[in-house]
């Protein structure tokens, strides 16, 4: 059987304790039984708040105003590490000179 705790949450989770006495943690619209010796120390055993957990490693999606040689603006995105632009030579290559200009800000940044 796989293990299926902790449930993550995108809110910090709290224990609840029901009329009959039953007892869950809370987070979020997620529900989760917990049995007697659950305590607020051991509740990150059953459920966790998203927040708490350490970051994954793809870069933040972020969206940019690019603008052309000819006058035209562009918009290079970066969505969960993949990149795009929506120029012409983008559509050809899967690659062109503003969305490398903008990896090339990315890493100065990253490299602090
Ligand atoms: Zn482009």
């Amino acid at each position: 059987m796989k293990w299926k705790y902790p449930v993550v949450s995108p809110h910090p989770p709290i224990i609840h304790t029901a009329l009959d006495g039953k007892r869950y943690a809370v987070g979020g619209g997620e529900w989760v039984e917990l049995p007697d010796r659950v305590t607020k120390d051991t509740l990150h055993q059953w459920m966790v708040w998203s927040a708490t957990l350490p970051k994954k490693n793809v870069p933040n999606d972020k969206v940019w105003e690019v603008k052309g040689s000819k006058g035209s603006t562009y918009t290079v995105s970066r969505k969960s590490g993949a990149w795009s632009c929506t120029c012409a030579g983008f559509k050809w290559r899967r690659d062109c000179k503003h969305m490398e200009a903008k990896k090339q800000e990315c890493q100065n940044e990253d490299g602090k």
